[in-house]
């Protein structure tokens, strides 16, 4: 388990070591880095952060803060055909929603281009790069594989001044896109594939959000990013696993340039959570097919979709942490995500009455024009979390399924003669109903106990239901949005077509829902947790008007997360 703020006080005592932890307390205890700690988040602008880019955020920037270093945010930008600065203005947002800083500078890997470039042609005077006239098809070809050894490109035994002369001119835009490349010179018979002369860069004509069109060759990822660590004096690289076998190939370009810092990379397993897709790939997917409403759509594994369906930062946090860092991939059950969210916003989130599906319950002998403003407390958890009002009246909506004409045994709501409990209210007897020529009921009439004011009684006879409820004088219309998991498959990849798999029903508006007066606070203080009794967590969405309220439910309040 790693440590990250917000985890309490006692907790903190028992948290073991984490591997990645293990060593970098190693590192400065040895003096390495003068004792420093710098990490960095290093993510490609081509798409909106997801769950597991919140695994990587918490465990870069919580192991920095946890050893008194910093953290840098950088911009992968060397793939100019994808990026787009939407995606950048919504990746600092989501950092810094998660609670995280970079400092006063973000990074641009783009902005290390003129310096790679001048490596890239001291490898070239090594003797160590060359230019490669191979299609990408060939090269793929020519790289062998597992078993069998590569084979050498024609063109790998061109002269210096040649390469020199031909990369120059990749850079000044001589040569059609795809046409060449600059490979280092390595070693095509390695039993590490990435070692079968890597290609360094290849030849783009692209519009650069940052460059523009300043450059027409782009560096690869294996190339580029030691370099951007490098520059950044980073001290600790921490990446995932899939990277392992080029780690390697990060060493041997930094031990070609003796003078520059080299940071160590370290690899960890990636977060995989059931029912989800998480590669940027499928979800843009999902976007641009409409088969989801955005980015930010609540039912997408994105950080601004889970803030949008009313994730806390503090409950990704606190997840971040349960999950801990591993080196063996394993997949993580979503439920473990929504336990954590139920658990931080038990805590935190303000309880009011909401009820999704009215039936008209009549209180006869409760005085007709009266109003009563009776007290509940916003958070029983909290015993500074204040009270609310909440009128009472003679004319009520309860849950149309609380009330049930012929009841099954076990069944504790209302139903002729039986008696049940209006939360903060009044203990109510059923004394009749009338239903429509149907048969579906269209209004219960109660009589209410006045001595059982704030829902006990002095006799103290117990009652098995209890009921939310609002006034049908005084409430608040509101639509509230239901979620469901966006896929009915615990791997939605399994046949190789996610989409065959999106769940029809993962998304339901009820538009007729009643709640509490007070929640006409919540346009104004954007931003609160609500608990609706017995319904879950809910929390304002964005498309909420001043004359029209709209709540997403986060996460229902039954659990099936279990140890
Ligand atoms: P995707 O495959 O979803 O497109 P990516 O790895 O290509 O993700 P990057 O923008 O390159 O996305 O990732 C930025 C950082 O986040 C990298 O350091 C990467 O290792 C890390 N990261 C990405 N996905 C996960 C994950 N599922 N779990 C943990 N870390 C992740
Ligand atoms: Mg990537």
């Amino acid at each position: 388990m790693i440590w990250v703020d917000g985890m309490e006080e006692d907790k903190k005592e028992i948290v073991l070591k984490n591997f990645i932890q293990k060593i970098i307390e190693d590192d400065i205890s040895n003096g390495k880095n003068g004792g420093a700690v710098i990490t960095r988040f290093p993510p490609e602008p081509n798409g909106y952060l997801h769950i597991g880019h919140a695994k990587s955020i918490c465990l870069n920037f919580g192991i920095a803060r946890q050893y008194g270093g910093r953290t840098n945010l950088r911009f992968d930008d060397t793939n100019p055909a994808k990026e787009e600065n939407e995606y950048i203005d919504s990746i600092q947002e989501d950092v810094r929603w998660l609670g995280f800083d970079w400092g006063d500078k973000v990074c641009y890997a783009s902005n290390y281009f003129d310096k790679m470039y001048e490596l890239a042609v001291r490898l070239i005077k090594m003797g160590k790069a060359y230019v490669d006239d191979l299609s990408a098809d060939e090269i793929r070809e020519y790289r062998g594989t597992l078993t069998e050894p590569g084979k050498e490109s024609p063109y790998r035994n061109r002269s210096v001044e040649e390469n020199l002369d031909l990369f120059e001119k990749m850079k000044n835009g001589e040569f059609p896109d795809g046409s060449k490349t600059l490979r280092a010179k390595i070693d095509m018979a390695s039993g590490n594939l990435n070692f079968r002369d890597p290609v360094m860069y290849r030849i783009v004509r692209a519009s650069h959000p940052r460059q523009g069109n300043k450059w027409c060759i782009y560096p690869m990822y294996d190339w580029a990013h030691g370099l951007e660590d490098s520059i950044e004096g980073i001290t600790h690289s921490i990446c995932t696993l899939e990277f392992e076998s080029h780690r390697p190939l990060y060493d041997w370009f930094l031990e070609q340039f003796e003078e520059m810092h080299h940071p160590q990379q370290i690899e960890f397993a990636r977060l995989n959570l059931n029912y989800t897709v998480m590669s940027k790939r499928k979800l843009l997917k999902l976007v641009k097919e409409n088969h989801v409403k955005g980015w930010d759509d609540p039912r997408m594994p994105t950080i601004s979709g889970l803030r949008r369906r009313g994730y806390s930062p503090e409950s990704i946090r606190e997840f971040a942490a349960k999950i801990g860092v591993a080196k063996m991939d394993s997949i993580v059950d979503i439920a473990l995500l929504e336990h954590c969210l139920r658990e931080d916003l038990n805590q935190r989130a303000l309880r009011r009455m909401v009820v999704l599906d009215p039936l008209k319950v009549i209180i006869d002998n409760y005085p007709e024009d009266q109003v009563e403003w009776l007290e509940g407390e916003n958070n029983p958890e909290q015993e500074n979390s204040g009270t609310r009002k909440i009128p009472f009246t003679r004319e009520l909506y309860i849950e149309r399924e609380d009330f049930m004409i012929d009841p099954p045994k076990k069944y504790f709501r209302l139903s002729p003669g039986k008696e049940i409990r209006l939360k903060h209210a009044y203990y109510i007897t059923c004394v009749s109903y009338k239903t429509d020529e149907n048969g579906n009921v269209t209004e219960v009439h109660c009589t209410y106990d006045p001595a059982s004011k704030g829902g006990w009684t002095e006799d103290g006879r117990k009652v098995k239901g209890t009921s939310h409820w609002v006034s049908a004088k005084e409430n608040l219309k509101v639509e509230v949005r239901l979620y469901d998991r966006l896929f009915t498959k615990e791997n939605p990849d399994e046949d190789g077509d996610f989409l065959s798999c999106l769940n029809p029903d993962s998304f339901k508006v009820l538009e007729n829902c009643l709640g509490e007066v007070s929640l006409k606070e919540a346009k104004a203080k954007n931003g609160e947790y609500y608990q609706f009794l017995r319904q879950g967590y809910f929390s304002l969405d964005y498309d909420s008007t001043a004359d029209k309220l709209i709540f997403n439910r986060s996460v229902s309040l039954k659990d099936s997360w279990s140890k």
